[in-house]
């Protein structure tokens, strides 16, 4: 909550994650910076097929190293990235490495691994996005089926038919597209049918309510699952951080599993050693 002084006393703003506004600007500044000086990152979070128990694929999580040694947290920052307009640099950035990346892991395993890779609402909405992403695909001769953009609910029910001509665009480059956050967003099923998607990513606030004494997190969790299965989606839990939630949603019929208790997104180098 903002307070600024005005003439009639004080109002109040909510603002995105409590960040005040003078400690926004600040960030803003070393944000310019940081992608001049390329300080970011990339880790990776390894997804398991739940019957198999094999290493399928990662998720490309942005870091922020800081000189103290500590890290800031995407879920701060991407919001100032978007409103800056700094999120079309960092994300073309992400792109490119994260596909470098899976091509170096691929190169050394039999089994192939797909990647996942955000795209935010800005990146997304950007016309220049489909060509950015033809080029690197084009330059780096990956096969385009190993790459799966996520996007949220909410990025997809603003501007309907802008957002399933942009996912049209996206699958006709042969990349593969889901749906993050599943469940936390406002989109009608109805409209689900609709969008050009691959994979259901269900939010992991559903993830963490799972246990075996909880009927109605199972029932939850279990249609989701059911939706879709029944859409012939592919259907990944993320934020599983017990050995019982990994294995009711196994026995659920969900397909892949991603969270701490499989293992913490990690820096490529260490992922190379992985599984
Ligand atoms: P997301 O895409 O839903 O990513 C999942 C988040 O959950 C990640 O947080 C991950 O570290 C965390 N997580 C994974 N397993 C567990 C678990 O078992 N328990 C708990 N409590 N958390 C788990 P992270 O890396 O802080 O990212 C937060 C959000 O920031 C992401 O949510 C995504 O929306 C955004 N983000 C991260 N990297 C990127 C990026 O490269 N580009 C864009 N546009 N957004 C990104
Ligand atoms: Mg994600
Ligand atoms: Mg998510
Ligand atoms: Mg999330």
């Amino acid at each position: 909550l903002v307070k600024i002084e005005g003439k009639g006393g004080y109002r109040f703003f909510a603002e995105d994650l409590n960040i005040s506004s003078a400690h926004r600007v600040r960030l803003e500044a070393r944000l310019h910076r940081a992608v001049e000086k390329q300080e970011f990152e990339l880790y990776y979070q390894p997804k398991l097929d739940l019957k198999t128990k094999e290493l399928v694929g990662m998720e490309a999580l942005l870091r922020w190293p800081q000189n103290d040694g500590s890290m800031i947290s995407p879920a701060e920052f991407i919001s100032v990235a978007e409103d800056t307009g700094l999120i079309n640099p960092i994300g073309q950035w992400i792109i490119q490495q994260a596909i470098e990346d899976t091509l170096k892991i691929n190169a050394q395993r039999q089994k192939p691994m797909q990647i996942a890779i955000n795209l935010s609402v800005r990146q997304f909405r950007n016309p220049a996005l489909i060509s950015t992403i033809a080029h690197f695909i084009r330059s780096s001769d990956i096969n385009p089926a190993l790459i799966e953009f996520e996007i949220t609910e909410s990025m997809l029910m603003d501007k309907v038919d802008e957002a399933r001509q942009a996912m049209a665009n996206l699958r006709q480059l042969g990349v593969q597209l889901a749906i993050d956050d599943f469940g936390t967003g406002y989109s009608s099923l109805a409209y689900l049918r609709q969008f050009p998607v691959n994979t259901l990513k269900i939010d992991q606030s559903f993830i963490a309510d799972l246990d075996d004494n909880d009927e109605s997190s199972k029932s939850i969790v279990n249609a989701v699952i059911g939706l879709g299965v029944g859409l012939k989606l592919k259907v990944v839990a993320e934020g599983i951080e017990t050995e019982e939630q990994m294995n009711l949603l196994s026995k659920a019929g969900c397909h892949i599993g991603q969270g701490f208790h499989i293992a913490r997104p990690m820096p490529f180098d260490q992922l190379l050693k992985y599984g």
